[in-house]
């Protein structure tokens, strides 16, 4: 091989060489630019997701080059200054310590309080309204509704004039109720089949002052249930009723309470209207208060003991 081969060779050996070089680094930088433009799972390119997070870099960078300057100026000061304390605080007697201690653990807890203070959630402004109306239906006796109060006194009329005892009334709404009625029986009464009469009578008159709006179901459900369990009873003892000599069934004894009810309410309205009104007023009545509402609108005329 002669001089000029070796050169011609080693020239097209040194343009292969270049351009192996650019082969590959196009090759490079199609592959970053590939591997920058796939997305993530965060639904960004990494192209993004690096440029987004440029700025917090920055801020990390200069915030840490700033932290070892002001380290600079007064790192050694502090140090000098915490080995005094520390020197002085061992050179110091035992009560001294005791401080220092005390006072190290208490800022420490007071520290652990501090974080749990600003950490917790805050509470919500539904849950503070909740509370609020809550303490207030306690303190206030609140807006009574005149149809659940006039339902509430049909109930208490026609028991009192049956001869059971009221011994509560509300109107005002808990959990499901828009009201409520309670009557009881004195020990001495004829018999359980006519309590059971009494109760249907008194059932039934809230049928005929029916609450309308959302309190009537499923506020008027524990009227039917309890409706069709004394029914059930005076089936179930096989005996009449001094008022009733129908036919012992459920719709004999459901209608014939109905009427004795729909009877006694045309009689006893300004009873109703009385009881119905101190409900509206005041919201609840204890025993001796529904006596009273009823003798003030002269009494009933009913079978009185
Ligand atoms: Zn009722």
């Amino acid at each position: 091989m002669d001089e000029q081969d070796a050169t011609a060779g080693g020239r097209r050996g040194g343009d292969e060489l270049r351009e192996r070089i650019a082969a590959g680094w196009s090759a490079l930088r199609d592959e970053v630019a590939g591997w920058l433009n796939e997305q993530t799972a965060f639904g960004l390119s990494r192209r993004e997701v690096i440029a987004g997070r440029a700025s917090t870099a920055a801020r990390a960078t200069v915030g840490a080059c700033a932290a070892v300057v002001l380290w600079g100026l007064i790192g050694p000061s502090v140090v000098a200054r915490v080995r005094e304390i520390a020197e002085r605080v061992i050179a110091s007697g035992p009560p001294a310590q005791n401080a220092v201690i005390a006072v190290v653990i208490g800022g420490w807890l007071i520290g652990r309080w501090f974080r749990w203070a600003v950490r917790r959630p805050p509470v919500s402004a539904a849950a503070v309204t909740l509370a609020a109306a809550q303490v207030a239906s306690m303190l206030t006796p609140g807006d009574v509704d005149e149809r659940v109060a006039r339902h509430e006194a049909a109930h208490a009329v026609v028991a009192h004039a049956l001869g059971a005892q009221v011994r509560q009334l509300r109107a005002l709404p808990v959990g499901n109720t828009g009201g409520r009625c309670e009557w009881g029986f004195e020990a001495d009464r004829t018999s359980a089949v006519e309590n059971a009469w009494v109760s249907l009578c008194a059932l039934a008159a809230g049928e005929l002052e029916v609450p309308e709006g959302p309190y009537a179901w499923p506020g008027a459900s524990g009227d039917t249930h309890e409706a069709i369990a004394a029914a059930t009873f005076i089936i179930r003892r096989g005996e009449h009723p001094a008022e009733y000599d129908g036919p012992l069934t459920i719709e004999g004894l459901l209608a014939g309470a109905h009427r004795r009810a729909t009877a006694l309410l045309a009689e006893l309205q300004p009873a109703l209207g009385a009881v119905a009104a101190a409900l509206i007023a005041r919201g609840r009545l204890d025993q001796t208060e529904v006596a009273a509402a009823i003798a003030g609108a002269g009494g009933s005329t009913g079978r009185d003991r």
